[in-house]
């Protein structure tokens, strides 16, 4: 069956059919591609029972009415199975639902499972989930990108309307480059992280993975604004995108260490050179930035996201949650054997390099500088928004890559976060949106604004794309 690009294709559905019949189709399409391994879990039975009762009720006051929703496996859904992709958690079921996914449910959405990503979204392809890697729908040899790797894949397959991510580093928006699909992460503090399974929580946001800017403008909407359950969520009020005016042409940064970056792939170098002289064409304004930190944006944000994540993750302990293992006789045995079974090697590499940057002795060497150059990482970013409007460019300096090239050298692996960190070490909001290109394979373009100006983002985004 049909469906038309994005949301308006569900609601031109739903014109004259059933929410059941939408639900459905999904149903049959994620059996059709179970191999790609989006999905971990289908909910068809409450998904269905959810549909029903969506059709008795109507769509009367439910501005997300029929959206149906993929959710990353690190984000809360009371009464469902939730594990970060991760054997620690096995058997976990959650009790409440994330603040940002409730409200979208609350709109007229429904969720019709749980997705895929690498564990404890710890990753940018997609291979270390312990449910085993996803395979991207455009070349099924190749990784859907990392860590919300299901959620990229699953919509780009057309399994979902919306599908739900986090991004502590770029895991909307690399994955959705690496599908051909928009991502976005918004500003830190826009959306609520409470119900999010926290990796680096300075840095993590939720956001929505869509078919169009459009889609995510809509949907950020509604995730986004203050909770009282969450006291880093910004108390300032959402401005609907919709509302900005485009004001003509814009002033679009360009990073002189990103055109003169070694070391892109040349399509990816192609397609963007060839966007941004169409801007120009169109009259938009190039003007080249200088960011010094280029080189020590990968370093610093590996410090703080494993110091973070090794706090964050002491929490699983055999006890609390989900696994434990069977063979321990001690309560020092319960620690020790479940966290070494049950966590996988990227995991653990993690915990031990953030346990290593906060211990006593190399604290200072590591944490507190990498919070010193983090400070100047942010304030060269606000100084650029006083000379452009919107930063661009390519959201990945790779294409999607084979699925067994990778895993075998974790250091050129965090460097696919190389054009991504700043806007999660900074705090500003981001989206990847496809760029045409020459080559089979998509290409994603990044467009980063201030902080807290996610709305104008969306209207910058719509404008220039
Ligand atoms: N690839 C980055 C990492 O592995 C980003 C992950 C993320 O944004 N969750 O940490």
């Amino acid at each position: 069956m049909q469906l038309e690009k994005g949301f308006a294709g569900v609601q031109a559905f739903l014109e004259t059919h059933r929410v059941e019949d939408l639900v459905r189709i999904y149903l049959a399409r994620i059996e059709d591609r179970a191999s790609l391994n989006a999905f971990i879990e289908v909910y068809a039975e409450s998904a269905l029972e959810r549909a029903r009762s969506l059709d008795a009720q109507g769509p009367e006051g439910l501005p997300l009415f029929g959206m149906v929703l993929g959710v990353k496996d690190n984000i809360a859904y009371k009464g469902h199975p939730l594990g970060a992709s991760s054997k620690i958690l096995d058997g976990f079921e959650s009790l409440y639902t994330a603040t940002c996914l409730q409200r979208l449910i609350d709109a007229g959405a429904l969720v019709i499972g749980r997705l895929n990503c690498d564990e404890f979204a710890m990753g940018s392809a997609n291979i270390t989930s312990y449910y085993g890697p996803v395979k991207n729908p455009i070349d099924p040899e190749r990784v859907p990108g990392g860590s919300s790797g299901g959620s990229a894949a699953a919509l780009a397959a057309g399994l979902c309307t919306v599908a739900l991510g986090t991004d502590t580093g770029g895991s909307i928006r690399q994955p959705a480059a690496f599908c051909g699909v928009v991502g976005m992460k918004p500003s830190y503090g826009r959306v609520s992280r409470y119900g999010l399974i926290a990796y680096g929580s300075s840095l993590d946001q939720a956001g929505p993975l869509c078919q169009t800017v459009e889609d995510a403008a809509l949907v950020w909407r509604f995730m986004a604004g203050p909770d009282p359950l969450d006291m880093t969520s910004s108390e300032g009020s959402v401005i609907d995108p919709a509302e900005i005016e485009s004001k003509g042409p814009l002033r679009i940064g360009v990073l002189k260490q990103v055109m003169e970056m070694e070391g892109m792939h040349p399509e990816v170098r192609e397609a963007f050179d060839a966007y941004i002289q169409g801007l120009q064409a169109k009259g938009h304004e190039l003007v080249p930035l200088d960011f010094p930190y280029l080189d020590v944006l990968v370093p610093t944000y590996y410090v703080i996201s494993t110091a973070e994540a090794s706090s964050n993750l002491s929490r699983f302990d055999g006890v609390h949650y989900g696994y434990r293992s069977p063979e321990a006789k001690s309560l020092e045995e319960t620690y020790i054997l479940s966290r070494s079974e049950g966590f996988g090697a990227e995991v653990k590499r993690r915990i031990m390099t953030g346990t290593f940057v906060l211990s006593v002795g190399y604290y200072d060497a590591y944490y507190k500088k990498g919070m010193q150059v983090r400070r100047l990482i942010q304030q060269a970013t606000d100084s650029f928004f006083e000379a452009c409007d919107v930063v661009l460019s390519p959201t990945s300096p790779n294409l999607p890559f084979k699925i067994n090239d990778t895993g075998k050298d974790p250091i050129q692996m965090y460097l696919e976060d190389l054009l991504t960190v700043q806007a999660n070490l900074a705090g500003n909001p981001a989206i990847s949106i496809p760029i045409p290109s020459k080559g089979k394979l998509p290409v994603g373009l990044q467009l980063m604004a201030p902080r807290m100006q996610d709305h104008k983002l969306f209207a910058w985004a719509k404008a220039l794309g």
